[in-house]
C-alpha cells in the first residue's frame, strides 16, 4: 500500500454503508462504553443495593452488627464487611479488614464480653485482613497454606501469619461450635476459602459476589477468571441462607448469587462474541500498512477498546433473566462493566482457547493487514 493510500485510510470518514466499522466502536463512547457524559447519566441505583449503607448507625460509628444466626455476626462499614462468631467462651473472627480497623473490637464489644480467641483468613488481600494485629499475637490464626506461604513471602506486621493452616479441607471445633474451612482452588486468589457455619447456615465466600453491585473493577480483581466464575457454583453448592461476600453493604442471599453468576456469564459470553466480530485489520489500517510499525500498541489498544465498547453496549442493553438490565438490578453496572469486559477479554486470551490458533493450511494468523 503506497503513502498516499496509508494517509486516505487514516483520514477516511465512515459513514453507514462504507463497509468499515461504525464511529461507536471507538468515536463516541464514554468510559463506560456509552455515550455518558454527566453524573445525571448515570443509572440511578437500585434501592435494594443500599443495605446498611445508609442505616443511622453506620452512619455516625462507622460500622453495623447485626446477627444472622444464633451467634454468628454480620459486620459492616457499608462498603467492607466481615463476620464472627460467638462460641459461648470465645469469640472466632473471620476477616479483620483495614476500613473497620481498631473499631472491630468496639462492634464486637458491643453484643459480647467474649473475649477474641480465634481468627480466620479468608485470604491473604491487606484490605480484608490488615487489621488482624488488633487481635493480638495470642489468638489461633487460621488461613490456607497458600495464605501462609504469600504472608512469608511479603511479610506485613499487620498479617501476622497463620498459626494454623490447611490444604483443602479443615473442620474447627470452638467450644462446639463447628465451622467448616474449604479450599477449591484459586479464584479472587490463590488461598481464598470458604468459612461455613453450618448449624447457622451462613456462609463467608469473600471476594467473589457483590449483593446488590456489580462487581468491582477487574471482575473484583481477580487472578483467576475461570476459576472466579466457577466460584459462583461451588457458592451455590451450600445450604446456607446467608452469605457474607466482603462487599459492599448488604449480605448476600441465593438470589443475588445467581445474579452474580449470570453477569459473569454474560461477561464472558459477549466478550468472546465481540472478539470474533471486530477485525484488528481495521485499526491496523488506520495506522498505515505493514507490520510492526511503532504505532502497532495504538492498534492493538484501540482494537481491544473497540471490543470492549461492543461486548459492554450489548451487555447493558440486554433484557436480562429477571425482566430488568443490568443497571436497574445491579449498582453501579454502568460505570464498571466496560473494565470488567476488558478484564475478561484480558484473561480469555490466557485461560481460554486461544483466538489465533494457526493451522498448516489457510493464512498465517499473524496480525499483518
Ligand atoms: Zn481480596
Amino acid at each position: 500500500m503506497s503513502g498516499q493510500a496509508d494517509a486516505d485510510e487514516a483520514t477516511h470518514q465512515h459513514h453507514d454503508g462504507c463497509g468499515c466499522l461504525p464511529s461507536w466502536y471507538v468515536d463516541t463512547l464514554g468510559a463506560a462504553g456509552l455515550p455518558i457524559q454527566n453524573n445525571e447519566d448515570y443509572a440511578p441505583p437500585p434501592e435494594e443495593s443500599y443495605g446498611a449503607l445508609f442505616l443511622p448507625d453506620t452512619i455516625e460509628k462507622g460500622y453495623h452488627v447485626e446477627e444472622l444466626k444464633d451467634g454468628v455476626y454480620w459486620l459492616t462499614t457499608g462498603w467492607y464487611d466481615c463476620m464472627f462468631v460467638c462460641t459461648g467462651n470465645g469469640v472466632v473472627a473471620v476477616d479483620a479488614p483495614c476500613s473497620i480497623g481498631e473499631r472491630i473490637l468496639d462492634a464486637i464489644g458491643s453484643v459480647t464480653n467474649e473475649p477474641v480467641t480465634h481468627m480466620i483468613y479468608s485470604h491473604w488481600h491487606a484490605d480484608h485482613v490488615g487489621a488482624a494485629r488488633v487481635f493480638g499475637d495470642k489468638v489461633k490464626r487460621y488461613g490456607h497454606q497458600k495464605t501462609r506461604e504469600l504472608l512469608e513471602r511479603f511479610p506485613d506486621p499487620d498479617r501476622m501469619v497463620p498459626t494454623e493452616t490447611f490444604s483443602r479441607d479443615a473442620t474447627l471445633d470452638v467450644n462446639g461450635v463447628k465451622i467448616e474451612l474449604s479450599y477449591k482452588g484459586q479464584n479472587h486468589c490463590e488461598g481464598n476459602i470458604f468459612v461455613f457455619a453450618p448449624r447457622q447456615k451462613v456462609l463467608a465466600a469473600i471476594d467473589i459476589v457483590a449483593p446488590g453491585w456489580v462487581a468491582f473493577k477487574g471482575c473484583d480483581s481477580s487472578d483467576n477468571l475461570s476459576g472466579w466464575m466457577q466460584a459462583h457454583d461451588q457458592i451455590l453448592a451450600y445450604d446456607f441462607d446467608a452469605v457474607v461476600c466482603g462487599h459492599v453493604s448488604r449480605y448476600g442471599t441465593r438470589e443475588d448469587v445467581l445474579a452474580g453468576k449470570e453477569y459473569s456469564q454474560d461477561l464472558l459470553a459477549f466478550s468472546r462474541q465481540a472478539m470474533g466480530e471486530v477485525p484488528l485489520q481495521h485499526f491496523l489500517r488506520q495506522l498505515g500498512s505493514g507490520p510492526y510499525r511503532g504505532a502497532y500498541r495504538a492498534a492493538e489498544e484501540n482494537f481491544f477498546n473497540a471490543v470492549a465498547n461492543l461486548a459492554t453496549k450489548r451487555i447493558l442493553e440486554r433484557t436480562t433473566s429477571d425482566g430488568r438490565r443490568w443497571t436497574e438490578r445491579l449498582n453501579g453496572a454502568d460505570v464498571m462493566t466496560k473494565n470488567n469486559v476488558s478484564t475478561m477479554i484480558d484473561k480469555m486470551r490466557m485461560e481460554l482457547n486461544h483466538h489465533g490458533y494457526m493451522r498448516r493450511e489457510g493464512p498465517p494468523s499473524g496480525f499483518y493487514p
